[in-house]
């Protein structure tokens, strides 16, 4: 498919990249760089969203007290550095008071609406301040309300973009700008139809950042983080990890769904559809290159990530003698439906049907609450156990369903390890295992050495 690319280029700087004066002058220093960066989506500085979440909680008033001075001193550092903070102080002021005011209203009725207008506050503060100093270094940086382009449905705190009328708003309210300004907007926020501001989820900016990307067919969409680039697993794990040059979107995007840090999972579905590359670098080093994820890398072949997703819960039903297996499978699929609840890893046997819940998942919401309701319902139809604390540990690779060497090489490693589960096969490019939580680490470890730490490895799987 060709495409005609517009010339524009989305960068988005996560918390850490906005800490603070100094992260967001490097940031600056990394729009300014580039002339065909003319969207700049901003997370809010590390921490913030945090401390927001916990006032829509609903705090006592010390306790609130404190937070917002906390967040007060984090604003006012930045503000502080400015060469004319005026320029900027009512609007930060404004955006402090509103913060006061939602989170004494939290604490009398906290609800998700509530809570996305409160925790939207985090990006609104750090989107202000960094057009300031995009202005102070003389840009013609244009602040723009992120929820006049990202329109979504009102399901709060995990909302779903409407990609067509983001598209539309993006065509009248965001390009006619770019020409002449950069437009500084923020990452993770939006509004439903009733103009009520949404959120798409922890760690949201990423997926505006693709969004805005699809919309004006840009032509790359830039991810400025704290690593600089995705590694063949967590190097706080295993530091021998090493940076992946180029990865596919289908290998990105497994990597990001069983739990690699660096995507957000949702982020790749619209650079997909356009196909637009997304490059993942660090603000803080933004010579030492990153990872390209576009449609087909140099390297086709071979295992590329060890991906891990903690707090699993593996549930187990027994089925009834006198029932048949193919009823039985029915209800259970349509008991998960009804609680909107995907079922993962799924394993049938003579004997029941097994599989896991992931409870890191935004969508599952109120966990606890949501695995009682289903307990209930499951347990009138069959004998349940359910195991949690487990991990799903993923190696991700190109087309490892053909590969003839994968068993050796994965389980030869996982000798005195308790697999609860193995997946392989359902997808082209991965393999999972459950293992008990507490062990995920030192098996992650094992397996790394294993598949990427020993070059003939890989040929096996070329
Ligand atoms: N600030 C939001 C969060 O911490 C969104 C993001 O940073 O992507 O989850
Ligand atoms: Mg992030």
């Amino acid at each position: 498919m060709t495409r005609i690319y517009s010339p524009f280029v989305v960068a988005k700087f996560g918390g850490t990249s906005v800490a603070d004066f100094d992260a967001m002058n490097r940031s600056a220093s990394i729009v300014l760089a580039d002339q065909q960066v003319r969207v700049v989506v901003l997370s809010a500085s590390s921490g913030v969203t945090n401390l927001l979440v916990s006032l829509s909680e609903g705090l006592t008033a010390q306790d609130r007290i404190d937070k917002i001075e906390t967040l007060r001193t984090l604003t006012y550092g930045i503000l502080s550095s400015l060469k004319k903070p005026d320029a900027v102080r009512l609007s930060v002021d404004a955006l402090l008071g509103n913060i006061s005011a939602l989170a004494e209203q939290a604490a009398v009725t906290a609800s998700p609406s509530l809570s996305d207008e409160l925790v939207s506050h985090g990006e609104l503060l750090s989107s202000q301040l960094f057009t300031a100093i995009l202005r102070e270094r003389e840009a013609n940086a244009l602040w723009l309300d992120a929820r006049e382009v990202i329109r979504t449905d009102a399901n709060f705190g995990c909302a779903e973009p409407d990609v067509a009328m983001i598209a539309q708003q993006v065509q009248t309210r965001l390009l006619p700008h770019l020409e002449t300004a950069i437009v500084v907007t923020q990452g993770f926020i939006g509004s439903d139809a009733e103009g009520h501001t949404t959120t798409l989820g922890r760690g949201g900016s990423d997926y505006t950042a693709s969004l805005i990307g699809e919309a004006l067919n840009a032509r790359r969409v830039d991810i400025w983080t704290d690593v600089a680039g995705i590694y063949t697993t967590d190097p706080r794990i295993v530091p021998q990890a090493q940076r992946i040059g180029q990865l596919s979107f289908s290998e990105a995007s497994d990597m990001a769904a069983y739990g690699a840090k660096v995507l957000h999972p949702a982020t790749l579905m619209p650079a997909m559809r356009k196909n637009i590359p997304v490059f993942v670098g660090s603000s803080k080093n933004p010579d030492a290159g990153g990872t390209l994820v576009c449609r087909e890398t140099d390297n086709p072949s071979g295992y590329r990530a060890l991906a891990v997703r903690r707090k699993q819960t593996l549930v187990k039903c027994r089925r009834p003698h006198a029932q048949p297996a193919v009823d039985f499978n029915a209800r259970i699929f349509s008991l998960l439906a009804e609680h909107n609840l995907q079922a993962e890893l799924v394993s049938t046997s003579e004997s029941g049907i097994a599989w896991i819940l992931d409870a890191t998942c935004a969508t599952s919401g109120d966990d606890s609450m949501l695995l009682e309701s289903l307990q209930t319902k499951l347990a009138a139809h069959c004998q349940l156990e359910i195991e949690s604390g487990l991990a799903l540990m993923t190696l991700v690779g190109h087309q490892l369903s053909q590969s003839e060497s994968i068993c050796r090489d994965v389980f030869t490693p996982l000798e005195g390890y308790a697999v609860r589960m193995i997946c392989h096969g359902a997808g082209e490019n991965n393999l999972s295992v459950l293992l008990p939580g507490d062990s995920a680490d030192s098996a992650v470890k094992m397996l790394h050495r294993q598949l990427f730490e020993q070059p003939e490895v890989q040929r096996y799987a070329s």
